[in-house]
């Protein structure tokens, strides 16, 4: 048995960093409370948005799938577990987005990495955003594409390294809202600057989908770009939607060119049957049921004016997610556990999932929270950050 030492020597590093995880154990179902190891939490950290995670009508579209389909799917997608439920899925998620076709994903991990490893190889380039998720990061490293970095949000940075680009295929990709920030990609200039450049543009919706827009359809509605302007348009299904997986969006021959290569569509086992019922009735929640985006809405206005009463400076975000920069990662470990010792659920995020010196506290709406939560929450954390 080969000596497993350099491995605790490097945990026992990230622990004296402040950086080790830890999972916290839920014993509920998500929600805006949740039970972890049996206490009781108001919790601000999860991604289930509109609060569909266990939506009675999720759950029992769920159920009825599970008894007509079964459990697992069986196969992959082409081989023999491609189902009328992932198909209608397919469909309706095409005419939703406004796109020709949509291939689903068993997760965003793997439709990042596969969409670009599909398109790209090494005499193309990928541009990339500095706080792009990982798994955009990870896709670009792996295709063997020129890999490039612009600052976050800056247009003049990405203008000059696409201009001095001899690439064969130039590819742009963004989160529509960055997942540890909040804020929006300027996907109206990147669309803009992917014509002129002639460079593809590819956006990571996953925390806009179901959320922006009128309808819901994310940051490509709520920007007003076509299939043209922005050919390249994934989202996830685990966050809003509150089921799990995720699709790309696109022309014919994009989702063709994916089927055939795309080697984490291809050499995995499709998503339960189930699950793409329990996402088809979230869609309809999420097409028909204006209100509870309203409702999110409200609540994020009520969240910024609080913190503002409160002297607390928020990071420039419109969306559900509304981080507060702490800095140091010991301090923003401190502040989380006294929150929780308040009964208030809210992740300390710390490198390496952003950059050195800016963790923070990462505190995410629902539907589900009401006003006083969100007070309760932000009155918590005033008399937690007072005496630090
Ligand atoms: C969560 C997330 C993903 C990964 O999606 P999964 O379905 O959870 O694998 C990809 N991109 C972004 C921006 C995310 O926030």
């Amino acid at each position: 048995m080969a000596n497993l030492d350099s491995l605790s020597a490097a945990l026992a590093q990230r622990k004296q960093q402040r950086l080790y995880r830890t999972r916290p154990l839920l014993e509920s179902a998500q929600g805006a409370r949740v039970v972890v190891s049996g206490k009781s939490y108001r919790n601000f950290c999860s991604n289930d948005y509109l609060a569909l995670a266990n939506h009675p009508k999720v759950v029992a579209a769920f159920q009825q799938a599970a008894n007509d389909f079964g459990v697992g799917s069986g196969g992959s997608h082409l081989v023999c577990g491609h189902s009328s439920l992932h198909h209608q899925l397919e469909e309706e998620l095409a005419a939703f987005t406004g796109r020709d076709r949509v291939l689903l994903f068993s997760t965003g991990y793997m439709a990042n990495v596969g969409i670009i490893n599909a398109l790209l190889g090494k005499h193309d380039a990928v541009f990339e955003d500095k706080l792009n998720h990982a798994s955009l990061l990870d896709g670009g490293l792996l295709s063997g594409a020129k890999f490039q970095r612009f600052l976050h949000n800056d247009i003049a940075s990405l203008t000059k390294k696409l201009a001095a680009s001899t690439a064969e295929r130039k590819l742009i990709v963004v989160d529509g809202v960055f997942s540890m920030d909040g804020d929006c990609a300027p996907l109206a200039e990147l669309a803009a600057l992917a014509e002129q450049q002639d460079a593809w543009l590819m956006v990571d919706d996953a925390h806009g989908f179901g959320v922006l827009g009128e309808q819901g359809a994310g940051c490509a509605e709520h920007f007003q770009l076509d299939q043209n302007q922005l050919p390249i348009l994934m989202a996830t299904l685990g966050k809003a939607a509150g089921s799990f997986g995720a699709f790309v969006a696109g022309s014919e021959v994009l989702i063709e060119t994916l089927i055939q290569f795309a080697r984490p569509y291809i050499y995995t086992t499709a998503l339960p049957p189930a699950i793409a019922a329990a996402s088809l009735a979230s869609l309809a929640i999420i097409r028909d049921d204006r209100e509870r985006r309203q409702e999110l809405q409200h609540l994020i206005s009520h969240f910024k004016q609080q913190a503002q009463a409160l002297g607390l400076t928020l990071m420039p975000s419109n969306t559900a997610i509304q981080p507060l920069l702490i800095g140091d990662s010991a301090k923003a470990l401190v502040v989380s556990r006294a929150l929780a010792e308040q009964g208030f659920l809210v992740g300390a995020i710390r490198p390496p999932t952003v950059a050195n010196g800016t963790a923070r506290l990462r505190m995410t709406l629902t539907a589900d929270h009401s006003e006083q939560d969100v007070s309760d929450l932000l009155a918590a954390l005033a008399s937690v950050l007072d005496p630090l």
